[in-house]
This record gives C-alpha cells, structure tokens and sequence, in this order.
C-alpha cells in the first residue's frame, strides 16, 4: 500500500484540494483510495460529501480510542473511501499528551490492515502537532504542495528539514516524493523564478542521503481554477462537479504523473523494493 501524507505548514496553499482531487483522479484510475482527513478544520471531509456530523466515528475515534480503520471509513465514490475529520480532533493534540508513543497510533492502526486499500491519502492541517506527526509516522512518502510565491523555498527547506527529523527518529523510511505547484497564476516572472530555484536546489540534493534526494518537481502545474474553488461547497470532487475544467484535467496529468513515481525505498520494511526493477532517471520533470 503506498501511504502518501500531503503536507505543508502553511495553509492556504491548496493541500486539501490536492489530496481530495488527487484521491478522485487515483480512484478514478482504478485504484482502492483511502483518503484520511487530518484536520481538525475537516475541509477534505465536506469535499467529499462526508462532513461532521457529530455521530459518526472519524479518525477522531482512530487516535483517542483505538478504533480500528475498517470502522471509520465510508464510501464515497467509486474506488475512494474516507476516513472524515471532525471538530474535536483539535483537542486530540491534548487528550494524547500523556500517551507514550502517541505519533505511532495511525501507523499500527494502518499496518493492522495492510489490504485495505492500494493508495492512502492523508490531508493534514497547516501545524506540525501530533496530527500532522501521526500522518508523517504512517506515511511511505509525502507530496508537498507549494505556491510559487517569493519566499516559497525559504518555507520548503524548513519542511524537508522536518522530514529529515522525522525520518531519523519516527519513521526512517519516509520519503519526500514530489512537489507540485498549485494555484498557478499563467506564466508569471515569480512562477519561472521559483521553478528555476527549486529545480536546482532538488538537483543539488540528488547525491545527498536525505529524505529528499528523489523529490521531484511534477511537471503538472496546477493552474488556478475558479471550479476548483468551487466544488467544496457542493461536497464533490473536481470530477463529479466540473469533470471538463481545467481543473479537472490538471489534477487528472498529476494523478498519471504520481502513479507512474517509482515507490520510495522503504528501509526496514518488507514491502518489495521496485527500484530494483525500475530504477528511475534522475532528470527533473518540469514543466510541460
Ligand atoms: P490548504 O488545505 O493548504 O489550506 P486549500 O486546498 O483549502 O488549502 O485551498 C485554499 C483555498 O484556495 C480554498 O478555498 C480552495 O478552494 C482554493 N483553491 C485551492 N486550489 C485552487 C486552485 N488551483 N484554483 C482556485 N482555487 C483554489
Ligand atoms: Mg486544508
């Protein structure tokens, strides 16, 4: 199961658009989807037509309780389940401080059930608290989603840094798979600038033993797209809601592009290792 955390610690930057729109494309590809609502705001869960309700389990239940994955996740689509937030999970943070191995909740819950899905998508908040660690803990790779704004990379080398400590005390085989641009605004000067910046900062890292040494620029940009911003609120994916938009075909090149990544090493683990058969190029994809 390939276990994928989309993260970022500043909000706004189109994390729930994209693990919401690339868990419909990826179902929609064929492939068993989980989607995992990580924060307590549960903008990933209304998305998908499964928001608060205040009776069902959510992964609320999962961290504070021990509630076994296979009780919290609904379907929704097609090939795609989710495991909604709700507003209490803010006071998770709390209720877990006393816990020993308090980020490691997901994963065993997670790994107790290894064939319940092909691709899990977790949505975390904008802070790096136990929410965010317990995505990091569970993952086998994390996609970031980043605004090509000034200063973009400045808060990008802050979060690969967090991986690194991450994967050198919680989970040594997490791997920073992509970045992929979002809510990009048609060629612009700064958007080229950050391109050119980032593409040699990850190229400067290839020989490095970090985390990060295989992140990849997708070369599917994601273009701002009123529909994107729209289909929340109808409780539907970009597909179900404006299935000709741009932003429809954007996520759709991004979910090809994410499919077709060769798994990350995973160090420890007993999941097979396809970089022995598909080892992949170094080149960088960007841009189209
Ligand atoms: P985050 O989860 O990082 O806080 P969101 O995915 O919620 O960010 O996006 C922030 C806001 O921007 C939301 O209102 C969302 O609908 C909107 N948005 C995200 N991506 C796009 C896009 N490509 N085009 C237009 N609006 C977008
Ligand atoms: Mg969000």
């Amino acid at each position: 199961m390939r276990r994928i955390a989309i993260i970022n610690q500043k909000g706004g930057v189109g994390k729930t658009t994209t693990a919401v729109n690339l868990a419909a494309a990826i179902a929609g590809a064929g492939q068993r989807v989980c989607l995992v609502d990580l924060d307590p705001q549960a903008h990933a869960s209304a998305h998908v037509g499964a928001g608060p309700d205040g009776r069902s389990p959510s992964v609320y239940s999962m961290l504070t309780q021990g509630v076994a994955w296979s009780r919290v996740r609904r379907p929704v689509e097609t090939n795609l389940e989710v495991v909604p937030a709700e507003l209490n999970l803010a006071a998770a943070e709390v209720e877990l401080s006393g816990v020993v191995g308090r980020e490691l909740i997901l994963r065993d819950l997670i790994h107790a059930e290894p064939d319940a899905c092909d691709v899990l998508i977790m949505d975390c908040g904008p802070s790096l608290g136990v929410l965010t660690l317990n995505a990091l803990a569970a993952a086998t790779e994390v996609i970031i989603p980043l605004q090509p704004h000034f200063l973009a990379l400045h808060g990008l080398a802050k979060l690969f840094e967090t991986t690194g400590l991450v994967t050198r005390r919680l989970n040594p085989g997490l791997r920073v798979s992509a970045v992929v641009l979002t809510l990009c605004d048609a060629n612009t000067r700064l958007a080229q600038e950050v391109i050119t910046d980032l593409s040699a900062f990850l190229e400067r890292a290839r020989t490095t033993n970090t985390p990060w040494s295989q992140a990849r620029l997708m070369g599917s940009r994601i273009r701002r797209n009123i529909k994107l911003a729209e289909c929340p609120s109808f409780g539907r994916s970009i597909f179900a809601y404006a299935p000709t938009s741009h932003g429809a075909e954007d996520y759709a090149r991004l979910a090809h592009e994410v499919l077709a990544l060769v798994p990350p090493v995973l160090a420890g683990s007993t999941e097979p290792n396809r970089l022995d058969v598909a080892k992949p190029t170094s080149g960088l994809v960007v841009g189209v």
